[in-house]
């Protein structure tokens, strides 16, 4: 095989192993904890402890609220007897009943527990979604990966394979090229260089027809007459 040929196949395999390296590594990158599951976990766990602050407030309050209740009721029975005429001190029953009520009302959390219970459910369920959907990702991440090592390793070998047929220093001198200029081996069409895009003199064409390397006079790449 021409070795221009050869050396081109060996960059068409470099650029691609270098392609599935970078998919490679972002894939890996995406491996792992997500972020918003850490943080609805956070959510949760705090809401939950608010919970159960709140229920034991609750349990506290359910004492008092009896106390008062019992005490309510007696300054009612008081106030709706007959036995107290004396006008001033109807009123002041009639505040003391208000206040206790007020008293009451202060310790009515129920609503605030029922508000945290739908808070926790509500983030229980969405966490069980994302956590869902992670796992989906992370499995089809997982399976990239997989095929992305045996694409990236069947490639290797074939590097390994095409570059063992060609001399040594001269694989040496293609890395060298491809390091500085990023493509080693450039295509020849039309008699242009398509590393440069310079149009080749008719001596570069003949003499890069044969088996040596010949190199484009203006950009230095191996040119390759496809
Ligand atoms: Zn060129």
């Amino acid at each position: 095989m021409n070795l221009a040929r050869q050396l081109y196949q060996l960059q068409e395999l470099d650029l691609e192993i270098e392609s599935d390296e970078r998919a490679l590594e972002q894939v890996t990158g995406q491996i792992g904890e997500s972020q918003a599951v850490v943080k609805a976990k956070a959510q949760l766990e705090s809401e939950q402890q608010r919970l159960e602050e709140l229920k034991h407030q609750q349990h506290t309050a359910e004492w008092e609220i009896d106390d008062i209740t019992g005490k309510i009721a007696a300054a009612e029975e008081k106030l709706f007897s007959g036995q107290v005429k004396n006008p001033k001190e109807l009123a002041s029953l009639q505040q003391d009943v208000d206040m206790l009520k007020t008293q009451c009302n202060r310790l009515e959390i129920i609503d605030q527990v029922e508000q945290s219970e739908a808070a926790v459910a509500g983030i229980t369920a969405e966490l069980k979604t994302m956590t869902a959907d992670w796992q989906r990702q992370q499995k089809q991440l997982a399976e990239e990966m997989a095929r992305l090592k045996a694409v990236l390793a069947d490639l290797k070998q074939k590097w390994q394979r095409l570059s063992q047929e060609i001399k040594p220093e001269t694989v040496e001198f293609y890395q060298q090229l491809r390091e500085r200029k990023g493509t080693a081996v450039a295509r020849v069409e039309q008699g242009i260089c398509r590393g440069c895009r310079i149009s080749l003199p008719t001596t570069d064409l003949q003499r890069a027809r044969g088996n040596n390397l010949v190199q484009c006079s203006s950009c230095g790449r191996i040119l390759f007459l496809a």
